[in-house]
């Protein structure tokens, strides 16, 4: 961290600022200018926070220059980190990993139906909401823990590991014992306390990005999280709120490349939040599979129209098939296996 103090600071008032910073086990170095005085700190500055430090009436600036994130930062952690998802391996640059199934869990029967088809497609994982996060109260919350037993019977039927959405910290043991993924969503991003009762699970964590926010801050949600001991994460980019209307939110595929330097944790796209359109999700899983993703999320329904959540993004399992078959090809000529 890099500290400029006004043009005339008292010389005690520099001696009181470097005492403060070596008190905290800071190294000190003092760069006296003829107009400016400038500090460098050298250590763990991650627990000060630059706009109390700024409130100081005599300093000028002040500029991190190390990452406020420790264990997500690939600085400190070169190889990529592989997420073991119940034997599937998220992660790694060798192959992408495609998870499919429906927004809402509605039967057990649909939802052994579709993940029946996201297995015969080459997906490798099964998705679907039992705790819905609705806009309105008054839209179909989710069957909850039922929900959740429908998912388990889809896993025995196809073998295929679990992702669903937590809410709640009081549903936690229900996730630790059933759900192979816990999902945080968009709208949770920022929940701190649930951010750290699940960096207490020993489950992996697919950590979304929240509505409006910035990589940074999404960056250290995952901090958060692993902080608490649980450092299995896998970022989910799903689209963020701009003025574009076409698309229900806008793909930022930007953090592909942006994560994968900043970070050592994989990274998944979920181009059917992203979009919120069907008719959109093969192109941007396209371009996600080449941009370098490490896996993709999908909206998989047998009968869109009729879905209880989410239909007009969720693709027909034929769809979701082709897609599978054209995004390999897109793997194949980054080097990887799909
Ligand atoms: C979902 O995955 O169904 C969902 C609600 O996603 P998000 O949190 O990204 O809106
Ligand atoms: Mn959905």
């Amino acid at each position: 961290m890099i500290i400029s103090t006004k043009r005339g600071t008292p010389q005690e008032e520099l001696q009181k600022i470097v005492a403060e910073f070596e008190a905290q086990g800071l190294e000190v170095t003092l760069i006296r200018g003829t107009d400016y005085n400038v500090f460098g700190l050298v250590g763990d500055t991650t627990k000060i926070n630059e706009k109390v430090v700024a409130a100081n009436p005599w300093v000028d600036s002040v500029t991190r220059v190390s990452a406020p994130y420790k264990k997500a930062n690939r600085l400190f952690h070169e190889a990529d980190t592989v997420v073991d998802v119940a034997g599937v391996k998220v992660g790694g640059r060798e192959k992408v990993a495609v998870i499919g199934g429906p927004c809402s869990i509605e039967c057990e029967e649909s939802t052994v139906e579709i993940a029946r088809a996201v297995k015969a497609a080459g997906g490798c994982m099964l998705r679907g909401g039992a705790y819905k996060p609705r806009t309105s109260p008054y839209a179909f919350q989710g069957l909850g823990t039922e929900g959740i037993l429908d998912m388990v019977k889809a896993r025995e039927a196809t073998g295929l590991p679990i992702v669903s959405e937590l809410m709640s910290e009081e549903r936690i043991d229900e996730f630790e014992e059933y759900v192979d993924l816990v999902q945080i969503g968009a709208r949770n991003m920022q929940n701190f306390q649930l951010l750290k009762a699940v960096g207490k699970m020993k489950k992996p964590v697919l950590l979304k990005r929240g509505l409006a926010n910035t990589i940074e801050e999404w960056i250290m949600s995952a901090e958060y999280i692993m902080a608490g001991g649980n450092e299995k994460v896998i970022f989910c980019e799903r689209g963020i709120r701009t003025f574009e209307k076409y698309t229900r939110n806008t793909l930022d595929l930007s953090v592909i490349p942006i994560l994968k330097e900043k970070t050592h944790l994989p990274i998944v796209i979920d181009p059917s939040h992203a979009t919120g359109n069907w008719r959109y999700v093969e192109a941007m899983s396209l371009a996600a599979v080449a941009a370098g993703a490490d896996g993709l999320i999908i909206e998989v329904h047998a009968d869109p129209e009729h879905a209880w959540s989410d239909g007009a993004q969720s693709l027909k399992p034929q769809k979701f098939a082709e897609v599978i078959a054209k995004c390999r090809e897109v793997a194949r000529v980054v080097g990887r296996d799909l």
